[in-house]
């Protein structure tokens, strides 16, 4: 029994140390590369990180290999970064859309604003006329609108010369390509253009009382879409906003937070104050009745606190 018992001690121990170590390797790097910022505390971080589970059939994992990107692959991989003159983030209404559904297409972008803490303009909607009528279809009775025109031919000419990125949001569903029945949004990382839409994010018209649910979806998917934008990729290291889903249960099931290593690669990106960036965003989920996703969150404020 006792060698046994000193293998499995010494095999914790060599996790725990290695863990810390790379916690104070994160963070040592953020201060070298970006200054003396108010650092967050990397190793309390991890501890909060939840466990990923092996991926059960129908889950994105379970279909799809992914190699993982750690921080250190991030900072190798020469990310997509603000420049000194392309830093503004553009939300591009497209169609009409309902008072509440204008709502929520609003604190969106309020939301995209606090979460990248990059400065971020809605442009005038465009009207669903511009869109010829060979890249929209009526399927099963269904209006839908093509996404892959959209990101690829309609987007990049609507994007200011200081975009660094240019989402479309619609209320109509969108097909990516006419095989396919529809989509919930699409994007090229390459031109730095997504878009999506709320079509199926609500199962009945939005009142004041179930609009949360559709604003939680549409802040989740923009966030992630974007943050790929910023060359981050899907996660395989812990229950995160940037794990891959399958479908609307999976990333239902998915906090609206960064785990451990997300947050460090979009905070060593973008150089901002972690305290203060959580603060205004638990503050809008407060508002907008997400305590879980204001819960998880919070966790991570308490942990940060505790300035390394
Ligand atoms: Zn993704
Ligand atoms: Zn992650």
């Amino acid at each position: 029994m006792k060698p046994l018992f000193t293998l499995l001690l010494f095999a914790l121990l060599f996790s725990c140390t290695e863990k810390t170590k790379k916690a104070e390797t994160i963070a040592k790097h953020i201060k070298l590369e970006k200054g003396d910022l108010k650092l967050p505390n990397y190793e309390a971080l991890l501890d909060l990180n939840l466990v990923l589970e092996a991926p059960k059939p129908g889950e994105w994992l379970y279909d799809h290999y992914e190699k993982g990107q750690s921080y250190g692959d991030y900072i190798k991989s020469n990310p997509v970064a603000p420049f000194e003159d392309i830093k503004t983030i553009y939300i591009q209404p497209i169609g009409e859309f309902t008072d509440w559904e204008q709502k929520i297409i609003n604190w969106n972008t309020e939301y995209i604003e606090l979460f990248f803490n990059l400065k971020t303009i809605q442009l005038p909607p465009i009207s669903e006329k511009s869109i010829p009528k060979s890249k929209q279809r009526i399927y099963y009775g269904n209006e839908q609108l093509d996404a892959t025109y959209i990101i690829n031919t309609m987007l990049p000419k609507k994007k200011p010369k200081d975009g660094i990125v240019i989402m479309g949001l619609t209320a109509k569903d969108l097909y990516p390509k006419p095989s396919w029945n529809f989509v919930f949004g699409l994007a090229s990382y390459k031109k730095r253009t997504g878009v999506s839409s709320i079509a199926r994010y609500s199962e009945e018209e939005l009142n004041e009382t179930n609009y949360s649910k559709c604003l939680m979806r549409l802040i989740k998917t923009s966030t992630h879409e974007i943050s790929h934008m910023f060359t981050i990729k899907h996660c395989t290291y812990a229950i995160c906003l940037m794990n891959g889903s399958n479908n609307l249960n999976e990333s239902d099931s998915r906090p609206n937070g960064l785990c451990s290593e997300c947050l460090s690669k979009l905070s060593w990106n973008l150089n901002f104050d972690n305290v203060s960036r959580l603060n205004k965003l638990i503050a809008f989920m407060e508002t907008h009745h997400l305590s879980d996703d204001a819960s998880f969150l919070s966790k991570q404020r308490e942990v940060m606190l505790i300035q390394k």
